[in-house]
Formats: structure tokens, C-alpha cells, sequence
């Protein structure tokens, strides 16, 4: 057999080539990205590197090769070239990437190894590149050169990439990178000007490889890709573990809900309809506590609702004078009851009307107050409101809570914000809570771009700060007089405020009691209604009935209430079209209102619902001629 050309670099690199793929395929893991880069790199190395022994064998011996077969095996090498150079480019690429993250190949650098491939293709056809003669000898086309210049374009690229990638390796990894890129582009060089004979292309590139193998790749690299892949599971399974908890506390939430709806209505009935003294005081500690575990479940679902991403904010024009007494209302009971004084020093020349999520911000200063009141035996609770104006839209607005209760100490300061952490346990055993309060009212604050801090000492008191970016609506002043103290008015005797009898409403709910607190609490009104326990038994009693209003629970087995609703709307059930629908549910979260509007509901009312909302409801929604006011009966 003779031999035009030396190919015995590149059979000695087929041998080691074959020896050290072998060793990355065992040694390395091939599921991380890198590393199956580099393992697809070899493998080609490798099937260049054969089809260059096996061309060179064929092309010198074409006068026994059966004609045809040699441009097939020169089509298939220089393909292989082409394939070899662009996964260098892509595996350089890779090395480019920061923190391991993945760099493509851009849309030129894939279309030139397209266009590459489709030339050396056509050219079994036209011979541009390079072709055999009548008697099998190997001959050069007009542009054979392309051959070299693809290959080589992108070793060029390959190399500004690894070059830019030099910042994140070592000084020691950095020679080996140099070295790299001067063996795999001298092949060509020496093999077209000092050995024109001798085939060393790939053997040059070959070494390119192991010196990246021994640098770069190195068994300390692959343990800490080891290590990285196994935080990413453990990662993705903490993350699947808390969103798991998140759907729980969601779920147990709108749960618990629906049974507190059930004891707080009918404790509503006993506290309007007894007159012992006894069991009224029973009611009013039921209602208390009620409320609390109310608050409590809100918490849990703000918290879930927040740490699952959903929590959203409702901005929209409020009135910082409206807010104020809100949440003033709310937190001189607890603060007269206590024995303890209450003082409210907000700025006069604070803007009145602001825009941003009022409810959310109300909260957040509720809580504080809460707090102070919680954590305070004696002395005083003060807020201040204070703004600063940050241009012609925008100000900073900064709550204050001050009390002189039992303070923090400085190294439970830090612990505050975190949830379900109560600090010194020792001595807040006994005041009820759950830790969960300031980390909600910090989440909020920093969703709102905004910071929440303390400052305290043990004994002597606390202060809690939220700092919150606000934009303006009308910069007019609140003034001096628009937060007169007003006095907590006692339980009002319950009276309900309209009566009609001529109105006729449905209330869907699959709970019977929940039905039954309904009918009791709209008693006196004298309304007429008819209940219904699941969606499809509603829609089979509109077909029968017109009624002046109707109120449908959202979470019903088989038809829920938004789908009861569409049905309603779609289906021509004539008798009620037109009719008003409220949704009716125990799932508070904010923005629900909006989202319910949105498919279609005239209105909705949160459970709990007390008679008086239920009321407020009906006055708004039932035909006017159908209600009769007290003084008109
Ligand atoms: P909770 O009050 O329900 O326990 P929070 O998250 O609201 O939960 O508060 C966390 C902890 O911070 C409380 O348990 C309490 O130890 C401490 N704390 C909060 N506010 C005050 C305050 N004003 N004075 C003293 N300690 C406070």
C-alpha cells in the first residue's frame, strides 16, 4: 500500500483520542452542560481525525478505490472539519458564559456552517471545491481554500471568546488557555507551509484538547460540578417544598374561613336577639375571639400570598385623613381597654389625597399599633405620620409607632422581621400572637420600595418606622383639625335598615349552614329567600323563578360559582336575565374584587360577612321601589 502523505500523527492522535474520550465519558458527568460540550467536541475530534487517515490511505491509492467512494469519504472529512471547528466555538462559548450559564452560538456563526456544508455538498456535483480526475488523482478546485478559511474563522472566534473568558480562570489556567488556542490553529499552518506531506492538523488540535483536559477540566472542576448540581437539586426541592407549604396555608386559610363564617353569624343572632346579660356577654367574648382568629387566617394568607410571588398591590387615590380615623377606630378599643393613652401626631402640612394600596399601607400601621399596644402594660402609643416631598409627583411617607412598653433587646432586633419569630419567648409567652405580623409588615413594605426599621431599648419602649414612596394626587394640606380624637361608640344595638318584603333573592352556597346564617342574618329585613347547594340545583331554580338578586358562593364542588355564573349569562334563562349577581366567598385576598368584577360579578362581599355588609349590599343592588325605609313605612 502506498502512501502520498505522513499520517502518522494523525493515526498516533486517533489512538489517544480514543483512550481519553473513553476517559471523559467514565470520569465526567455528561448531564451538565459543559461537560457534554467538551465530551461531543472529542468524539468529533475523534471522527475528523479517522476520516483524515482513511482519505489520505484512499486518495493515494485511487487507482484501486472504486470510483466515487473517495469524494464521499473527502465530502464526510471536510464535513466533520466544519462540525469539529463550530463545537470549539460553542464549547468556547460555554467557557464565555458567566457562573456557568450558557452562551449560543449567534445567528451568523450558524449560518456560515449551513452555508459550509451545503458548498461541500454541491460540491460532489461541480467540483469548486475539490474533485478527482479521470484517473483518481485528487484535484483543487477555484475555491478549495474554503476548506481552511471556515475552520480556521472559527478557531479565530473560538479564540476571542476564550480570551474574554480569561478573567474568571487562574493565572496557571490562563498559559493553558494561550497554549490551547497556538496548538489547535498551527496545525494548518505547519501542515500547508513546512510539511506539505505531512498530515498533523488534527494531531495539533488533539492537543489543543488535552491541554484544555488537564487545565481547565480537571477532576477539582468536575467535584465542584458535582457539588453545583446537587444544590440545584436540593434547591429546586426546598423551593417545591415551600411552594407546597404556601398552596397548604392558602387552602387551610379560604377552610378555616368558611366555619368561622358559620360561628360568627350565628353569634351576630344571639348578640341581636338576647337580652340576658349572661349570654350576651358569652357572645361578645366569642365575637372577639373570632375576630382574632380572623385576623390571624388573613396573616397566614397575606404571608403565603406573598412568599408564592402573588401578592399584588392595588394602587389608587385614598384620603390620608379617612385612613387616619380607620385606623383609629380600630385601635382605640384596644388601646382604652388597656388602660392606656392613645396619641395620633401626624404633620398638618402632610398632602391629603395620596395614591397607592391604602388597605396594604392601613395594615402595615395597624400592625406597628397592634404591637405596641400588645407588648406595652403602661404608658403611651403614639403614631406620627411625617412626609418628605421627593419631586413634583412624588414624596417619601414615614409612619412612626412609639411606645413605652418592654422593648428589645439588640440582638433580637435582628430577628424581628423573620416569620413565625417571637423573640424573647420568655416574656411574650403569655401575649397572644404568632410571630408573623412584622414579617408581613416588612414584605409589604420593601413590595411598596419601601424600608421598615426599629430602634428600642429593653424597658423602656420601641419605636417602629415604615418609610414608603407615595405619589401625590392634590398637594392641599390635611391641615390641623381633620384628626380630632372621636369616641369609640359602644356596640350599636343591632336595628336592621330597610325592610323588604316584596324582594326576592337566591343564595348559593354547598355549606347548609353557611344558608342558614344567610336567612338569619337578613331576617329582619324581611326579604324572601330561596337557597340553593350547588350551582347546577341555582340555574334549575332560575329557570322556575325571577328573582331581584343573586348571591353565589365561589367554591362549590363539581359547578363553581364562576362557572354557574357563565352558564347564567349564556344559557337564556330569561326569567332572570339582567339579574344582579354577588359573589360571595371566603376568599379575602385583595385584588379578588377586581378579579371578580372582572368575569362578570355585579359584586362582592367577603366571608365573614356581617349583617350590616350584607345589608349595605342589598340597598345597593335590589330595584329601589322594593326597599322601604323605616321613616316611610
Ligand atoms: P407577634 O406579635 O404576633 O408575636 P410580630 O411579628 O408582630 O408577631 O412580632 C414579632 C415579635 O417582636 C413579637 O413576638 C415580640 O416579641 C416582638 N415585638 C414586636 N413589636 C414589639 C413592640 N412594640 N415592643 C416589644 N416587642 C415587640
Amino acid at each position: 500500500m502506498q502512501l502520498e502523505y505522513n499520517i502518522y500523527f494523525e493515526l498516533s492522535a486517533a489512538i489517544f483520542m480514543m483512550l481519553l474520550i473513553l476517559y471523559v465519558r467514565l470520569q465526567f458527568n455528561i448531564e451538565n452542560e459543559r461537560n457534554r460540550l467538551f465530551f461531543r467536541m472529542g468524539v468529533f475530534l475523534l471522527i475528523a481525525d479517522i476520516l483524515d487517515v482513511i482519505t489520505a490511505i484512499t486518495i493515494s491509492n485511487g487507482d484501486v478505490i472504486l470510483p466515487g467512494i473517495n469524494i464521499w469519504l473527502n465530502t464526510a472529512y471536510f464535513i466533520s472539519n466544519g462540525l469539529l471547528s463550530f463545537f470549539f466555538l460553542d464549547y468556547s462559548l460555554q467557557l464565555n458564559g458567566k457562573n456557568g450559564e450558557r452562551k449560543r452560538a449567534n445567528v451568523i456563526e450558524k449560518g456560515v456552517l449551513a452555508l459550509y456544508i451545503v458548498l461541500i455538498l454541491i460540491n460532489v456535483h461541480c467540483g469548486w471545491i475539490f474533485t478527482f480526475n479521470e484517473n483518481g488523482e485528487y484535484v483543487h478546485g477555484p475555491i478549495y481554500l474554503i476548506v481552511y478559511v471556515v475552520p480556521y474563522l472559527y478557531f479565530t472566534i473560538s479564540a476571542v471568546y476564550i480570551v474574554q473568558s480569561m478573567k474568571y480562570y487562574d493565572v496557571k489556567q490562563k498559559w493553558s488557555i494561550v497554549l490551547y488556542i497556538v496548538l489547535s490553529m498551527s496545525g494548518v499552518v505547519l501542515q500547508i507551509v513546512w510539511f506539505p506531506n505531512v498530515l498533523l492538523n488534527i494531531f495539533m488540535i488533539a492537543l489543543g484538547f488535552v491541554v484544555i483536559l488537564f487545565s481547565l477540566e480537571t477532576p477539582e472542576y468536575q467535584k465542584l460540578i458535582k457539588t453545583m448540581e446537587e444544590l440545584k437539586v436540593a434547591n429546586e426541592k426546598a423551593q417545591a417544598a415551600n411552594e407546597a407549604k404556601s398552596h397548604f396555608l392558602a387552602r387551610m386559610s379560604h377552610e378555616i374561613r368558611t366555619p368561622i363564617n358559620a360561628v360568627l353569624g350565628m353569634d351576630e343572632m344571639i348578640l341581636r336577639e338576647s337580652t340576658e346579660p349572661q349570654i350576651l356577654e358569652y357572645a361578645k367574648n366569642i365575637d372577639t375571639a373570632g375576630n382574632t382568629l380572623l385576623t390571624l387566617i388573613n396573616d397566614i394568607l397575606d404571608l403565603s400570598k406573598i412568599e408564592s410571588g402573588k401578592m399584588e398591590l392595588y394602587p389608587a387615590p385614598y384620603d390620608v385623613t379617612e385612613m387616619i380615623q380607620k385606623i383609629r377606630l380600630l385601635i382605640q378599643p384596644k388601646v382604652d381597654e388597656k388602660k392606656l393613652s392613645f396619641y395620633i401626631e401626624c404633620d398638618s402640612s402632610m398632602p391629603q389625597k395620596l395614591c397607592g394600596d391604602e388597605l396594604r399601607i392601613r395594615q402595615m400601621i395597624i400592625n406597628l399599633l397592634t404591637n405596641a399596644v400588645k407588648y406595652t402594660k403602661e404608658g403611651s402609643v403614639t403614631l406620627r405620620m411625617k412626609w418628605k416631598k421627593e419631586d413634583e409627583e412624588n414624596i417619601t411617607f414615614l409612619a412612626s409607632v412609639e411606645d413605652t412598653g418592654i422593648g428589645i433587646s439588640q440582638e433580637n432586633q435582628a430577628k424581628l422581621f423573620t416569620s413565625f419569630e417571637r423573640v424573647d419567648e420568655k416574656t411574650v409567652h403569655n401575649i397572644e400572637g404568632t410571630g408573623l405580623g412584622l414579617s408581613i409588615t416588612k414584605q409589604m413594605a420593601e413590595l411598596m420600595d419601601g424600608t421598615i426599621g426599629v430602634y428600642s431599648t429593653p424597658g423602656e419602649g420601641s419605636l417602629f418606622y415604615v418609610e414608603i414612596p407615595q405619589k401625590v394626587v392634590s398637594w392641599g394640606a390635611i391641615g390641623v383639625d381633620s384628626i380630632k380624637v372621636e369616641k369609640q361608640k359602644k356596640r350599636k344595638e343591632y336595628h336592621e335598615k330597610f325592610h323588604a318584603p316584596q324582594a326576592k333573592i337566591l343564595v348559593v352556597d354547598d355549606v347548609p349552614i353557611n344558608l342558614t346564617v344567610m336567612k338569619n342574618l337578613l331576617k329582619a329585613t324581611m326579604v324572601s329567600i330561596d337557597t340553593a347547594t350547588s350551582g347546577a340545583e341555582c340555574l334549575e331554580m332560575c329557570k322556575e323563578q325571577a328573582y331581584d338578586l343573586i348571591l353565589l358562593d365561589h367554591m362549590m364542588p363539581e359547578m363553581d360559582g364562576v362557572e354557574t355564573l357563565k352558564h347564567l349569562k349564556k344559557d337564556g334563562y330569561l326569567l332572570n336575565s339582567g339579574v344582579p349577581v354577588i359573589m360571595l366567598t371566603a376568599n379575602a385576598i385583595n385584588g379578588a374584587e377586581e378579579e371578580y368584577k372582572e368575569v362578570g360579578f355585579d359584586g362582592y362581599v367577603s366571608k365573614p360577612a356581617t349583617g350590616e355588609t350584607l345589608e349595605n349590599m342589598l340597598i345597593e343592588f335590589l330595584p329601589k321601589n322594593l326597599i322601604q325605609y323605616e321613616d316611610e313605612n
